[in-house]
């Protein structure tokens, strides 16, 4: 296991669509346990791809409570989401381990099903995802498309996060 490092706001890769994978290799499963384990170590909740430099379209997730709740990681190739008959729209606070110090209200579905490809190859769904759960997947997947969460702010955020934006992409 590996701890990798973390691209921050202003890397290029963070802004590329991702490549769909093809075959679920050793390799990759490796690669998505480092992640894993990069991710506890920030500590965050979800980290996609691009945000160690790979622009696949691979993303991990754990939102149990660290030290209240057992684990439960994820490891998704491939994911893909929509939303279910009955969501609303929601809005909470979020942050980004690609955008230390910035916080911002996204507003996005709250109840989506996520079908995945998973270490073993096999196809997984899981439906009603609610809650962090339901957050984190539509984060992180939006990462794969180069999207990161501060595109999605309102304007009042955007302008108490401007200087720190600033600062993050001119820090190289
Ligand atoms: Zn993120």
């Amino acid at each position: 296991m590996a701890i990798l490092d973390i691209n921050i706001y202003g890397d290029e890769v963070l802004r590329k669509p991702c490549k769909p994978i093809e075959k679920i290799t050793p390799e990759l499963v490796t690669l998505a346990k480092d992640m894993l384990e990069t991710m506890y170590d920030a500590p965050g909740c979800g980290l996609a791809a691009p945000q160690i430099g790979k622009n696949i379209r691979l993303v991990v997730i754990d939102t149990a409570i660290p030290d209240e709740e057992e684990p439960r990681p994820y490891i998704m190739f491939n994911p893909e989401w929509d939303v279910e008959p009955g969501s609303a729209l929601a809005t909470n606070e979020e942050g980004c381990l690609s955008l230390p110090d910035v916080w911002g209200n996204v507003t996005r579905p709250n109840k989506v099903w996520v079908s995945y490809i998973d270490v073993n190859g096999e196809r997984q769904t899981i439906h009603n995802c609610e809650g962090l759960f339901c957050r984190c997947i539509q984060h992180e997947c939006d990462h794969l498309d180069g999207k990161l969460f501060v595109d999605k702010i309102s304007t009042a955020d955007r302008a108490m996060n401007a200087s720190k934006l600033r600062k993050l992409a001119k820090r190289k």
